[in-house]
């Protein structure tokens, strides 16, 4: 495995891009100091200001492995943003307090790190943070009372204090402004997810009985059709649909159709889970759904004519021997039952058609019966 610089994993990676973000705005920094000394406006010594480089870099390398080695994980906040601002605070007061003659735009450098923190902050950390900068800065400015004190400074270092709390105070509130927003279309972004999931779950299932719709299941065909083609094992469909319903209508009304309805698709869901158990000859899950009215069909994958059959008649027998409590008392119903293989390269349209045959067939032949069809 070759060693990458950005980790997989895409919080990590977002972290330490960040982090490779400061180091650039650091490196710039670097620049920015060395620059000034150069130009005699750093009140510090050659020796003094190759220390700074040489601890910023080993800063930031700890930043590094830090982030790099996973370490990070281990704190409440895994970015480090405040940590970060906090050591970045440290050089900025330091090149603000080393260069007392464009102190004004060396103020600028505060901004930047604000900006940094301006996903991650909330309103306490980021006014704990401009404490902490204010009370660095006030330091500074005791500093320079006592031993650079020019005549008339003191007004225009008082001017610039007010300027930078007004700016720091602004950027602290502004920062935990788009923090929340941030958090709310997190969160947003959650909900509309959860919605999705549980819209994708409303859309392939039957709203009374709870089994899958025929959307679904015309969809699971397709699929089952496909798979033939390259597996070469067959797979089988029951088609059903319950004996004289609309006389349950008709005599008891049509909520207790419905009651009766959901009761029959709970009691051939159980039917087939129990043979499932016993170790049914098909390899995957079958798949049951309500077809149309009171017609149902069973999607039954790896399995041949002579299964699904066996499987149809343990159905059948259960709903004949089962007792549906409804509100006019306790009713019982039959089923008549179409059975089916599909065949390499035929169309779901034409095994359809069959099943449909079979199923009349069972409905002539007297009702509460399996009838099975193979290609003619
Ligand atoms: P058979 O299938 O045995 O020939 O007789 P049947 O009475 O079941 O015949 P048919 O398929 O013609 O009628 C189905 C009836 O099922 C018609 C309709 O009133 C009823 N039905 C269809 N969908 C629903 C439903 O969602 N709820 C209720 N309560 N009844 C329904
Ligand atoms: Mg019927
Ligand atoms: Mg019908």
């Amino acid at each position: 495995m070759t060693w990458k610089l950005i980790p997989e994993d895409s919080k990590q990676a977002l972290r330490l891009k960040r982090f490779l973000m400061a180091a650039l705005a650091y490196a710039l920094w670097l620049g920015l100091a060395i620059y000034c000394y150069f130009l005699g406006l750093l009140a510090v010594s050659g020796t003094a200001l190759a220390l700074v480089v040489v601890l910023v870099i080993a800063t930031n390398l700890a930043w590094f492995m830090l982030f790099r080695s996973g370490f990070n994980l281990r704190f409440s906040d895994p970015s480090l943003t405040l940590p970060q601002m906090v050591v970045g605070a440290f050089w900025a007061m330091l090149m603000v307090w080393a260069t007392p003659q464009v102190r004004g735009s060396m103020l600028l450098l505060y901004t930047v790190l604000y900006l940094f923190g301006m996903f991650r902050l909330r309103r306490k950390q980021y006014l704990a943070f401009t404490l902490l900068t204010l009370v660095g800065y006030g330091l500074i400015l005791i500093w320079d009372m006592h031993y650079r004190a020019t005549p008339g400074m003191l007004r225009i270092e008082l001017l610039q204090s007010g300027v930078l709390l007004v700016t720091l105070v602004w950027l602290a509130f502004f920062g935990s402004y788009i923090g929340r927003l941030r958090e709310k279309l997190a969160r947003r972004n959650q909900e509309l997810g959860e919605a999705l999931a549980r819209n994708r779950e409303l859309a392939i299932h039957d709203d009374l009985t709870g089994t899958y719709n025929r959307r679904y299941i015309v969809q699971v065909l397709e699929e089952e059709s496909v798979r033939v083609r390259r597996t070469g094992r067959p797979f089988s469909i029951c088609l059903l649909d319950l004996d004289h319903f609309k006389r349950i209508n008709d005599q008891h009304g049509h909520l207790v159709g419905d009651d009766i309805l959901r009761q029959f698709a709970e009691q051939v869901v159980s039917e087939i889970r129990a043979m499932d158990r016993m170790g049914r000859d098909g390899a995957d899950q079958e798949v049951f759904a309500r077809y149309g009215g009171e017609e149902f069909l069973l999607v039954l994958p790896e399995t041949m004519a002579v299964g699904a059959r066996t499987c149809a008649e343990r159905i059948r027998n259960s709903i004949a021997a089962a007792q549906f409590t409804t509100e006019t008392g306790s009713l019982s119903v039959s089923v008549s039952i179409g059975v089916t293989e599909h065949h390499s390269g035929e169309h779901i349209r034409d095994m359809l058609k069959r099943v449909d045959r079979a199923l009349y067939r069972a409905k002539h032949a007297g009702r509460n019966r399996v009838e099975s069809l193979a290609e003619e």
